[in-house]
């Protein structure tokens, strides 16, 4: 046979070797086909079994009786246990004049067997095994068979290399499935072209969907549940709140998703029920205006007998500043309780009186409030805004949100910094326009942590840097609620330690 036509033999076996990424379609393939490129009366595979010291032989052709046992063979032991220590490839001539030492366990020249060919399998520097040819006379072994013999165990190294790079993709893939499958949380996932890449087992509690009619298809045709299309339309990251088609109430998170090379592959929505959540804040809130409101009369009492006091005196002389430290506490307790009631009222959709109205020198009025605050700071105040911007709404409350953002960006920033308002308008999800405001500042920022509750009522950040800034945890509740009671959205995104933005979106009174 020439040596074109061995090599024409030998890329044969290649092929067939990386059509499955499986070990044993390997051993069998060689098994098959090896002896038409390199001839031989009996082929193995040794790998080294590193756990174990030593290697195993795997008999692919020949010697079904009588080949050597399936035990560990030591590296001293044989010629591949040669080849494995010194990553070199050897041939023998003949094995029954080596006195045993190049065999294994003598079955080999018990089989007739007199030349051998063994090379080394590679991966990098590193020895993996060893592939040995044994053939009967006439066969004898030259540079002609060497060559192929490396070939084809470089071949199979490559082989085994991508099966194990298969097996660790394959075990990734079945893990995350296990995880995506038992979670309570519905995932779904879209390619670019809005086509369902995955979707997992609970999108069917949540959703009514079932995740294998949908998977591969266009959402859009699918699913008609408007909510749905919106959230995954308006593409927006973030958190939202989605309801659910039976009436429960579900955060949806939506995260882009991408290769680890950066490549864009689509967007995933993660959504979990908060429907017990929502009831809880429920209650709250009913709690709260209910207290609020009933404590409204006592601290008028307890405000009105302090003034009593002091005008009736005591001869004491600390009894007039006792007085006045009530009176002030009961003021500060009045504002709390005016506050909660407000946000009440707002909530439930009584502070209804609205007109038009410009944003703008309203902006103009809010830096106004904060301005000296940041001047004995030494905080620069920034403005960017447009013409003007008209809104359907009441003055004082819009008034009362910027505010409380402002003074947010100045009270969190240390000295020095830097506190910006900027307006632009904006398409909002349905279309209609709108004006986005962002309120951003170079201050402490906010724990990743404590970003999701910072709009909750009375929820202050409690770290070293928030520890000498006092408050009362309502100013952003405050605005949130009186945003959203005008169609709008806020949403907050910091890091800690270089500065906070609130972006929110109003929309634009219609003209
Ligand atoms: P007040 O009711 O007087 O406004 P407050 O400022 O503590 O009190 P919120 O305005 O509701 O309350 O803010 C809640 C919390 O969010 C704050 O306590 C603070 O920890 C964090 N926070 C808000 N704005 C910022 C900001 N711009 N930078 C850093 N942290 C902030
Ligand atoms: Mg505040």
């Amino acid at each position: 046979m020439s040596q074109a036509e061995r090599l024409r033999r030998l890329s044969e076996i290649l092929v067939e070797l990386f059509r499955s990424p499986v070990p044993t379609h390997f051993f069998q393939t060689l098994g098959d086909r090896a002896g038409t490129a390199v001839l031989s009366d009996y082929l193995a595979v040794c790998l080294q079994d590193l756990e174990k010291g030593g290697y195993l032989v795997h008999s692919l052709l020949g010697l079904e009786a009588g080949a050597p046992s399936q035990r560990v063979f030591s590296p001293d032991e044989g010629l591949p246990g040669r080849t494995i220590s010194t990553g070199k490839s050897y041939l023998v001539d003949d094995l029954a004049a080596e006195d045993g030492v190049h065999d294994l366990e003598g079955v080999l020249a018990a089989a007739g067997l007199r030349a051998v060919l063994v090379v080394p399998i590679r991966r990098g520097l590193e020895v993996l095994g060893a592939l040995l040819f044994a053939g009967r006379p006439p066969i004898v072994y030259g540079d002609d068979d060497l060559q192929i013999a490396q070939l084809l165990a470089a071949g199979l190294s490559a082989a085994l290399e991508t099966s194990s790079a298969y097996q660790a993709a394959a075990d990734e893939r079945s893990t995350l499935g296990a995880v995506l499958a038992s979670t309570a949380d519905a995932v779904i996932m879209l390619n670019q072209a809005g086509l369902v890449l995955l979707a997992n087992a609970a999108v069917r509690p949540m959703l009514g969907l079932a995740p294998d009619t949908i998977t591969g298809r266009p959402l859009l045709e699918v699913v008609d549940y408007a909510p749905l299309h919106d959230l995954f339309a308006a593409g927006r990251p973030g958190i939202s709140e989605l309801p659910l088609p039976d009436g429960r109430i579900a955060q949806a998170s939506l995260v882009p998703v991408t290769t680890p090379f950066g490549e864009p592959v689509g967007v995933a929505a993660i959504l979990r029920d908060i429907t017990l959540l929502k009831n809880l804040e429920q209650m709250k809130n009913d709690f709260v205006n209910t207290v609020s409101h009933d404590l409204k009369g006592p601290i008028t009492v307890i405000a009105g007998l302090a003034d009593l006091m002091r005008m009736a005196g005591s001869g004491d002389a600390n009894h007039e500043t006792r007085c006045q430290d009530i009176r002030d506490t009961a003021q500060h307790m009045a504002e709390l309780v005016t506050d909660l009631l407000d946000i009440g009222k707002i909530e439930a959709g009584l502070d209804s009186a609205r007109e038009p109205v410009d944003l703008v020198p309203l902006i103009g009025e809010a830096l106004g409030m904060v301005k000296s605050r940041a001047e004995t700071k030494n905080i620069e105040l920034r403005a960017d805004l447009p013409e003007e911007a008209i809104i359907l709404a009441a003055r004082s409350r819009v008034r009362q949100a910027l505010i409380n953002l402002l003074d947010n960006g100045v009270k969190y920033t240390p000295a020095g910094g830097r506190v910006t308002i900027a307006a632009a308008f904006s398409a909002s999800g349905d279309g209609a326009k709108a004006v986005a405001i962002r309120v951003s500042d170079t201050g402490i920022g906010i724990p990743a942590r404590d970003l999701p509750h910072v709009f909750d009522k009375f929820y202050r950040v409690k770290n070293k840097a928030t520890r000498e800034i006092s408050g009362t945890g309502l100013g952003l509740a405050i605005t949130k609620t009186i945003v959203e009671a005008y169609g709008g959205q806020i949403r907050v995104e910091s890091i800690e330690g270089a500065g906070t933005t609130f972006a929110l979106e109003l929309p634009l009174a219609r003209s």
